[in-house]
């Protein structure tokens, strides 16, 4: 299992879908993409393998910004709909998410009664929760953070909004994922070698922190909102 996410001035699907192959070797059941255009979010995902994904997603779509996911199913069986990128109900955030969220089943019955869930995993309670808060009317930033502390578990997670095309939010808790950077572009992985061939400048991220990544910026918050400044490191690997 494993994620990637890219923003900035290439040829996005092609780099998720090269990066989501670079994963391969972690294993997984079903992969899927989101990327987005002036024409909104597209999501392409599929159970199977990385070509079966590469043969459903169209060939001419141009976006300067997406995210991708190889699954290994834990919540809900290996199949298209349980496979990630998962949207909220309303479809105003989209997300990829690695790990497991312990109290998944109680966020629902708490905060969401009333929403209907497209899929069987413990990812959709995260991307209903942002949806949630911020139809209540708070900022997509502090909604992040309120779903992120009510959040029992391991995560890696890349969430776009699609009111937001400059933006991928990104956090971990005890899932590995990295911030790589690039010149008009950044990019997030969970291992170097998925991004190598883009960049060999990464950034790690520590747990429970935020991270906010746009073509040419990354900020990375604690949890209390401060700015954290940490210095890439270059990463060896044979591409
Ligand atoms: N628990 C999530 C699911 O079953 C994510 C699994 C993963 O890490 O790929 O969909």
């Amino acid at each position: 299992c494993g994620i990637v996410g890219y923003i900035g001035n290439k040829d996005t699907k092609e780099i998720l879908l090269k990066g989501l192959e670079k994963l391969e070797y972690r294993g997984y059941d079903s992969a899927g993409i989101a990327v987005m255009n002036d024409e909104g979010v597209h999501v392409f995902k599929e159970k199977g393998r990385i070509a079966d994904l590469r043969a459903i997603v169209d060939v001419d779509i141009a976006a300067s910004m997406g995210i991708g996911h190889t699954r290994w199913a834990t919540h809900g069986v290996p199949s298209k709909v349980n496979s990630h990128p998962h949207q909220s109900a309303e479809g105003r955030f989209t997300l990829v998410h690695n790990g497991v969220i312990e109290n998944y089943d109680l966020l629902k019955r708490e905060y969401l009664s009333d929403v209907p869930f497209a899929s069987e995993t413990d990812t959709e309670v995260i991307v209903q929760l942002m949806e949630r808060f911020v139809s209540e009317g708070q900022e997509v930033l502090t909604a992040f953070q309120k779903t992120l502390d009510l959040l029992k578990g391991s995560y890696a997670l890349a969430l776009i909004d699609n009111e937001n095309n400059e933006t991928i939010y990104v956090a971990k808790n005890k899932s590995p994922l990295l911030i790589g950077l690039g010149e008009g572009f950044n990019v997030v992985a969970s291992d170097a070698m998925a991004m190598i061939q883009v960049t060999n400048r990464y950034v790690e991220i520590m747990d429970k922190e935020v991270v906010i990544v746009k073509a040419d910026q990354v900020l990375i918050q604690d949890r209390n909102g401060e700015s954290i400044e940490r210095e890439p490191y270059l990463a060896e690997i044979d591409a």
